[in-house]
């Protein structure tokens, strides 16, 4: 018997990064200049990000260190424990084994923070005195403002101004974190005094917080930008993980048969994945299922394509699964899951195929959350009980076949700062959104053309 928990020690935890890009069977189609759509080189993102980051984007070493004083951060929460979910297999009656790795243990309470150190610690080496970022939900905005504070670097947040106003508490952990936090559309950037001109009243959306972030970052020879989720180096970081989790396992004497996330740009569900799939190509049977809003269904209903990654058309092209860069999910709980895009590197492995997605409704999720809290006793982020959901149907399945697999299930995060959507769920006032196929369609049909 392996115990409940299954934990590393600190000396057990993995001292490298995994780079998924050493494995691909087809390397991956490069950024194009948004302008003349021709690629760029590493020196494009110069203005705004540090060069070791820049490096870590384009590299195909297998394994990148992890440095020393980013360890030493990580070790205020790392190792997080992987834990067999035997209160929620019974109350399933299913053979099946369920584990669950949780990162909610983190100070800012999501997975979030492991690339938010690096990012933090790789521009301070470089010289950089702040950081600037947008925030949605304000998962994000709380990480790098923890990051930064752990790293001595001051950090700005442009928090979405609907967000800003419904979302006090996580604004206020930034400001604990010493971060300054601003409703955007502000009136300190061009594009954030360009959407005030047009529309005073304007509430914000990623899109625009974005770009004032990078605008400050790219006018500002001190201030860089960091981003949580999408880009290689990000999903990089995430690699500890999954990792972590492998090890577990091992000592655990169990494999991974269903490695299961939720996908909002797709930075957890890869962390936890991709050190997997150098078993997946030797011909091991195991399945990866990345998890997204039916509302935002970007992996299932999307194109793979080259498309921007913000409203404002200032991003470089990348190759991926797309709505359209200025689709505008509605406004579903899970804040962290509404985005046009997601990674190239986690689109590339589901366009060859290794890589499966499913999209479930919102009160489907928050059904398998209630169940999973009523159980386990952690409350779910709603981003987090999208893969929970899946998780679920994977082992009432093995309940018809009797089938007794092991599911991993990545659990990105709590969701104690959402008990106002819990509110709305338990008082019947969620509504699922099926996005219409008409709609779907007018976006995609401003795709740039490559
Ligand atoms: C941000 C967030 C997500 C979605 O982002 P990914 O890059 O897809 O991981 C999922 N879960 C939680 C808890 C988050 O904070």
């Amino acid at each position: 018997m392996s115990g409940k928990k299954i934990l590393l020690t600190e000396a057990e935890v993995p001292q490298k990064w995994y780079n998924v890009q050493a494995d691909m069977p087809k390397p991956l189609d490069p950024p194009l200049n948004p302008a003349t759509k021709q690629p760029i080189g590493p020196e494009a993102l110069a203005p705004i990000f540090p060069m070791a980051l820049i490096e870590q984007e384009v590299s195909t070493e297998r394994w990148i260190a992890i440095p020393e004083e980013v360890m030493d951060i990580l070790m205020i929460w790392r190792p997080t424990p992987l834990v067999r979910a035997e209160r929620l297999e019974k109350a399933l009656g299913t053979p099946a084994r369920i584990y669950y790795k949780n990162e909610s243990v983190s100070p800012p309470g999501s997975h979030k923070p492991n690339t938010a150190v690096a990012q933090a610690y790789y521009n301070k080496k470089q010289g950089l005195k702040r950081l600037t970022t947008e925030t949605g939900a304000g998962q994000w905005g709380s990480a790098l403002s923890f990051a930064c504070q752990m790293l001595g670097l001051e950090c700005t947040v442009y928090m979405v101004k609907v967000s800003y106003q419904q979302k006090p508490y996580r604004r206020s952990m930034m400001h604990t974190y010493g971060a300054e936090v601003f409703p955007s559309p502000t009136d300190r950037t061009n594009a954030g005094r360009g959407i005030l001109a047009k529309d005073p009243e304007c509430l914000g959306s990623l899109g625009i917080a974005i770009s004032e972030a990078v605008e400050e970052a790219a006018t500002r020879a001190d201030t860089n930008y960091s981003l949580g989720s999408v880009l290689n180096h990000v999903l990089l970081h995430q690699t500890i993980v999954g990792l972590e989790t492998k090890k577990q396992l091992e000592k655990a004497n169990d494999k991974a048969d269903i490695v299961i996330g939720c996908v909002g740009g797709g930075s957890n569900f890869a962390g936890m994945a991709f050190p997997f799939f150098p078993d997946k190509l030797a011909g091991k049977d195991i399945r990866f299922i990345g998890v997204e809003p039916c509302a935002c269904p970007t992996l299932t209903r999307g194109v793979y394509a080259y498309d921007f990654g913000d409203t404002a058309q200032m991003t470089p092209l990348l190759k991926m699964h797309t709505l359209g860069h200025d689709f505008i999910p509605p406004g579903i709980h899970a804040g962290g899951l509404r985005y046009h895009g997601g990674a190239p590197l986690l689109c590339a492995l589901i366009n060859q195929g290794f890589i499966e997605a499913q999209a479930v409704h919102q009160t489907a999720a928050f059904k398998s959350a209630l169940q999973f809290a009523r159980t386990e006793g952690i409350i779910p982020a709603p981003e987090t009980s999208h893969a929970i959901c899946v998780g679920i149907q994977e082992a009432l399945k093995c309940k018809e076949t009797g089938e007794a697999k092991s599911i991993v299930i990545m659990f990105s995060g709590h969701g104690y700062f959402d008990m106002g959507s819990y509110d709305a769920y338990l008082a019947g006032k969620l509504q699922d959104y099926e996005y219409p196929a008409e709609l779907i369609a007018e976006s995609l049909k401003k795709l740039p053309q490559v």
